[in-house]
């Protein structure tokens, strides 16, 4: 057989399927290039979902004129001049080969010009370059795609609708306005403005992209652990979605999907929301170079992590803080930043406040004066004052029933100072009883009775709150195994009989890899020859436990997810405890164990069951007016 010499242009024809299989990741590939060439504004247009028209233009270095045939060749990069560089990687591009694989597969021209020179322009049609000449523009780059695919009509073939092409353009322009928001991006699909951000900010780019609305249901965080920076937006306990399109994760500035950072965000909201609810979130995680490999595949958004159970444990760990609202908590919640109102759309700018856990950050209060600048000691003297709230003032009090630990501080003039560090001092400022003050005072609540021996009903001011005896037991008692478990106060039951589970080599060495997490949570578990391990005590919280199905449970999370964290898989095991332990809906409670059961929920009105279902329902009174429609 003969061996051929495969010609440049079908080498790039296949490298193009490669780099290039649908038309937004042509507008990937070009948009990362004029952030490579340290664009600060980007224009992006497409028609007909990309199939005729792609255009990015951007104000970056440009591309000089004796570089430009160039650009074109498969290989040649201005971003890597030797092996060595590889290590050390800060472009997005690196490999050379985008340019020249779409240029195999469509009609593309180039219009640049560098500082300080005239603007040039070189076209190439299928691969074939034409000539470079003198053309008008202003510095910076403008890269037009037309017809892609237009000679490989199998590709073509596999393109989808203009509307579904168009849709997956939008995501990956979301992406970029949210990864890089010192960028001022436009996002144009058929002549229609699409994306449009400033600039100005990360918060500032959520609201471009989701809306006002989406930054009031979030807590921002920042956190360090370990060498890992984690920073971003979360939705909050009652912000979901229905589907992960709203899910965002950048490593070291890349959008990916990673499996181990979703299980670990996924697992921290688990007790909050039901299934098919999704959480919302843009998450930004950077990690030492060194403990991440970014090169799987040129198209595949994915990246590999040297330890994901360092990567799992930190993550969910912030998490799930700040979605419990304990201690840790303030140490990673950040003030939301003051967003501008963007010219052409209205955008309520939420005010700045701290926020404290479970609360959502409320409205901008229309009378807070522009104060200046506060400094830390005032800004906690308010704190001070806003958590010790009056007797006897129940209206204001209501109103605030949500924002009780909120602290205006003044929009910074300043780019931000370390909010983490001064959260950091601000929680080792006060003490853990402080912080956990009551948001709604249970003396406030009047008991008005019970309906249907399951909902108990209260009434204070305005408003009456109907409370699910069983979803809030659940919620109390599942809060307060976890605590054990987290506080390592757990006691073990000894059983009768020991249990043995026969697993194979791997489910062992998963099991015994763990057996420091299972003793701890209160399970007596050893070796018990080579693959089996003995079980002779259990928690006693979980002394009903199926250990076959447990055992089940927990290795098929091991196959799915090998770096998984035991104890967290646990938790659903405590959900299922709690609910077994609750009184159930049906079940007429006394009047002290109305009381009670009142009392430990220490004015959480916002609970919610282990399972995601609310536990309380608040039904204002000019609803219940609105059902006899005294008023409309
Ligand atoms: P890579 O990005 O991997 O280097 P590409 O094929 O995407 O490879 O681009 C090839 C080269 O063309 C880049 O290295 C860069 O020098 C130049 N280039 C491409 N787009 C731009 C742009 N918008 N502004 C300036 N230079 C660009
Ligand atoms: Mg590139």
């Amino acid at each position: 057989m003969k061996i051929n010499l495969l010609s440049a242009d079908v080498y790039n024809k296949i490298a193009a399927g490669e780099v290039v299989d649908r038309p937004y990741s042509v507008v990937k590939e070009l948009v990362e290039n004029a952030i490579d060439a340290g664009a600060t504004q980007i224009t992006v247009e497409i028609e007909k979902g990309g199939k005729k028209r792609i255009r990015v233009t951007d104000n970056g270095g440009g591309i000089a004129r004796d570089d430009l045939p160039l650009a074109y060749s498969a290989h040649a990069t201005s971003k890597l001049k030797t092996a060595s560089d590889l290590f050390a990687i800060h472009t997005l591009g690196f490999r050379g080969e985008a340019l020249a694989s779409v240029a195999a597969v469509s009609r593309m021209e180039i219009v640049s010009r560098t500082e300080g020179a005239d603007a040039f322009s070189l076209a190439c049609e299928g691969g074939a370059l034409g000539e470079v000449l003198p053309a008008a523009g202003a510095q910076g780059t403008v890269v037009t795609v037309d017809d892609l695919f237009y000679n490989v009509p199998a590709r073509l073939k596999f393109l989808k609708s203009d509307t579904q092409e168009e849709a997956d353009i939008g995501g990956v322009m979301a992406r970029f306005l949210l990864a890089r928001p010192e960028i001022s991006f436009t996002y144009l699909a058929d002549g229609k403005v699409k994306y449009r951000s400033f600039g100005d900010g990360l918060a500032a780019a959520v609201v471009a992209v989701y809306g006002a609305n989406t930054l009031e249901n979030c807590l921002e965080i920042r956190a360090e652990k370990h060498g890992i920076k984690l920073y971003g937006f979360l939705g909050n306990r009652n912000f979901y979605k229905a589907n992960r399109t709203y899910q965002s994760l950048f490593v070291n500035g890349r959008s990916v999907v990673n499996q181990t950072v979703g299980a670990a965000v996924t697992n921290a909201y688990a007790s909050y929301l039901m299934k098919r609810q999704y959480p919302f979130y843009v998450l930004f995680l950077d990690v030492p170079p060194e403990v991440v490999d970014v090169n799987v595949h040129p198209n595949k958004a994915d990246v590999r992590f040297a330890d994901n159970q360092i990567i799992y444990g930190c993550v969910y760990s912030v998490v799930s803080a700040v979605l419990d609202g304990n201690s840790k908590a303030l140490e990673y919640l950040v003030q939301v930043p003051k967003t501008e109102p963007a010219p052409q759309k209205e955008v309520a700018a939420p005010a700045p406040v701290w926020n404290a856990p479970n609360v959502s950050a409320p409205q901008a209060d229309v009378e807070a004066p522009p104060a200046p600048q506060m400094t830390y000691a005032e800004a906690k003297k308010e704190l001070a004052f806003d958590i010790s709230i009056p007797k006897g003032s129940e209206p204001r009090f209501l109103e605030q029933e949500r924002a009780v630990m909120e602290v205006r501080a003044p929009a910074k003039a300043q780019p931000e100072t370390d909010a983490f560090e001064e959260n950091k001092k601000f929680l080792l400022a006060q003490d853990a009883a402080r912080i956990r003050q009551p948001r709604m005072e249970t003396d406030a609540l009047v008991y008005k009775g019970e309906l249907f021996c399951t909902y108990l009903i209260y009434q204070s001011g305005d408003c009456a709150y109907i409370v699910d005896q069983h979803a809030a037991h659940e919620r109390i008692l599942f809060d307060k195994l976890k605590e054990k478990w987290e506080t390592r106060s757990v006691v073990s039951q000894p059983m009768l009989v020991p249990f043995i589970y026969n697993g194979n080599a791997q489910e062992f060495a998963f099991l015994e890899r763990n057996f420091p997490v299972l003793r701890e949570i209160g399970f007596d578990i050893e070796a018990f020859g080579d693959t089996s391990v003995r079980v002779s005590a259990v928690p006693s919280e979980l002394m009903e436990i199926d250990l076959v199905g447990f055992f089940g449970d927990v290795l098929s999370s091991m196959e799915s997810l090998r770096a998984i964290k035991l104890s967290d898989i646990l938790k659903d095991k405590l959900a299922t405890a709690a609910c077994k332990a609750a009184v159930k809906g049906g079940e007429l409670l006394t009047e002290q164990e109305v009381r009670m059961l009142i009392e430990r929920m220490n004015g959480d009105l916002a609970m919610k069951c282990p399972h995601g279902r609310p536990a309380v329902v608040t039904l204002k009174k000019t609803e219940v007016e609105k059902l006899f429609k005294r008023i409309v």
